[in-house]
């Protein structure tokens, strides 16, 4: 006998029964917002209700257009307990992009946050999403949108019964979906199980990954649109530890004001955020005094961001993963054996994408498909399995192909893996440049050049050139009044130290800002698109030096 399904209205349920009085915090547009796990776990159940009121049932999806916030996280249980499936929808993608989403998944209802309903009416217009029946706005009014039918999120709960028996649902229902962003092509869909939930919420738990505890304060500045914000709403219900929201588009002073006023003790997020965050505390006095750790993932921790933390006595917690992955498959965690390392040996295990979380495998083949060394010098393309790992994309049978084997997700990212085991993403395999038939890290370049104390941001692209196929090109961001001159000669200095004389970029632009994907990183396919066949190399330079040693 297996006993009962894995599902996650067991969470909720403990939640429910021994932290009735811990808090669910959110910033909104309406001011501050505070219940309990008590009171938050018979709202879930009066919108289960309300939905199956409006005729959703068992398997059909629910989406979300909306920020951080505790009506969101209503939805987070809400849905997927009455066997319907939680498909949450990144506002920041482009129209065409949400049109395509919403009528491949076919959502019934779709909630949406009073600030977003102008942006979803726009992809509306154009054209209709034929599955939709209902739009409910995450507030207690309807603002003037062209969304039909329409009606705001207290009066749909409105009266409805606290009362709900769950329908006995099997782990392998499906309970979420997310679109991974698109920054390779048209979005994919990606439909996680409740049994995948299920793992990943437990695993996220345990100290080699995020180690939640009842006494956490949990604030997921990634967005809930963002894979269930890395899933840390779950776990954080699941450990019965209090949750603060964010809110629409939090600026770092609001980010600040929210760690002081509710004792944040973890958080997670993009690099940017931090980037902007850490820039905020230069120049304003902000107590991070109650911050134990700031998990940093979608795109590499900056070196510079973990020792400023690290300065402020804050652990970064640096961590790896993808839609397809529900979506943590690393975290850069130190290993016993590390604890008392040398400052640099730590701070570089920190900076890799870190050790795979337990219950998944890897494995990193080489070109011809064989397995690399563990010397931290080869490298290869991860391929990752596991309880939480799809095997398969929604209605993309031609997708299916090239990014699965069997079991084995693709993961299209280039990585080394070193003697203790901590894997390290050199590149995403769409951008890796490749000069005179060598590979040349973007990634690796870009962050050293993020080291300077003068850059604010910076990206590495390859562009093409006609005897070595590509050159890097560095695109920098520098605070105002910074001498260009002087710090190209000092980055070309710096990365002398570290790479060889081939790997220097031919050519340093120095631009407004880098684009950015929906989902906060850079955009480097815009980049290419922008920058990509302009005259950008120092001819010269790459003749005479890119020869590989
Ligand atoms: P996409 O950006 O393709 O829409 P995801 O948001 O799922 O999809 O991003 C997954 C990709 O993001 C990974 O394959 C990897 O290239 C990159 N990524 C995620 N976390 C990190 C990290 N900590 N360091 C470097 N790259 C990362």
């Amino acid at each position: 006998m297996a006993g009962h399904s894995q599902t996650l209205e067991p969470f909720l349920w403990r939640a429910e029964r021994i932290y009735p009085d811990r808090e669910v915090v959110a910033r909104t547009a309406e001011g501050e917002r505070r219940q309990t796990y008590g009171e938050y776990a018979e709202r879930t159940r009066k919108l289960s209700n309300a939905l199956e009121d409006a005729g959703v049932k068992e398997g059909d999806r629910v989406g979300t257009f909306c920020w951080n916030h505790d009506r969101h996280f209503e939805t987070y249980f809400g849905v997927p307990n009455m066997g319907a499936q939680l498909h949450t929808i990144n506002p920041l993608l482009p129209d065409e992009h949400v049109r395509y989403i919403v009528e491949d998944a076919e959502d019934r209802v779709l909630f949406v946050d009073p600030s977003l309903a102008e942006k979803l009416a726009s992809a509306y217009e154009a054209d209709s999403f034929g599955s939709v029946e209902q739009f409910v706005v995450m507030g207690s009014d309807v603002p003037d949108v062209s969304l039909e039918p329409v009606v705001d999120y207290e009066s749909f709960v409105g009266d409805n019964s606290a009362s709900y028996e769950t329908p006995d649902i099997d782990g392998e229902q499906n309970a979420g979906m997310c679109y991974t962003s698109g920054t390779t092509g048209k979005p994919k869909g990606v439909e996680y199980t409740q049994r995948m939930m299920w793992s990943h919420t437990v695993a996220m738990m345990t100290p080699q990954a995020l180690g939640v505890e009842d006494s956490d304060v949990i604030m997921p500045v990634v967005p809930m649109f963002h894979v269930n914000a890395w899933g840390m709403p779950f776990a954080a219900t699941a450990a019965g530890a209090k949750q603060v929201f964010p809110g629409p588009s939090p600026e770092p002073a609001d980010i600040a004001a929210l760690i002081e006023d509710e004792g944040v003790t973890i958080t997670a997020g993009v690099p940017t955020v931090w980037l902007g965050l850490l820039e905020y505390a230069e120049e304003n006095d902000v107590d991070m005094s109650s911050l134990e750790k700031v998990v940093i993932g979608g795109a590499a921790a900056p070196k510079a961001v973990i020792e400023e933390f690290d300065n402020l006595g804050v652990e970064v917690v640096h961590a790896w993963g993808m839609t397809e992955m529900s979506p943590v498959g690393t975290v850069a965690n130190l290993k016993y054996d590390l604890e008392d390392a040398p400052y640099e040996t730590k701070l570089e295990k920190q900076g890799k994408q870190g050790l795979i979380v337990p219950g998944l495998e890897f494995e990193v083949l080489d070109d011809d498909g064989n397995n690399i060394a563990w010397d931290g010098e080869e490298f290869g393309e991860l391929l990752v399995r596991g309880p939480w790992v799809t095997t398969e994309y929604y209605n993309r049978p031609e997708a299916n192909e090239q990014d699965f084997e069997e079991e084995w997700l693709r993961t299209g990212d280039i990585v080394t893996v070193d003697e203790d085991g901590y894997i390290e993403i050199v590149d995403r395999a769409d951008d890796v440049i490749k000069s005179g038939g060598e590979w040349i890290s973007s990634q690796e370049l870009e962050n050293s050049i993020m080291a300077h104390e003068d850059v604010s941001e910076a990206a590495v692209i390859g562009v093409p050139h006609d005897r070595w196929q590509e050159r890097p090109v560095a695109m920098v961001v520098t605070p105002e009044g910074t001498n260009h001159e002087r710090l190209t000669e000092e980055l070309k200095e710096m990365l002398l130290e570290d790479y060889p004389k081939w790997w220097l970029p031919d050519g340093f632009e120095f631009i407004e800002e880098i684009p950015k994907t929906a989902t906060g990183k850079f955009s480097k396919k815009d980049l290419r698109e922008e920058f990509g066949d302009k005259d950008l190399i120092d001819k010269e330079a790459a003749d005479e030096e890119a020869a590989p040693e």
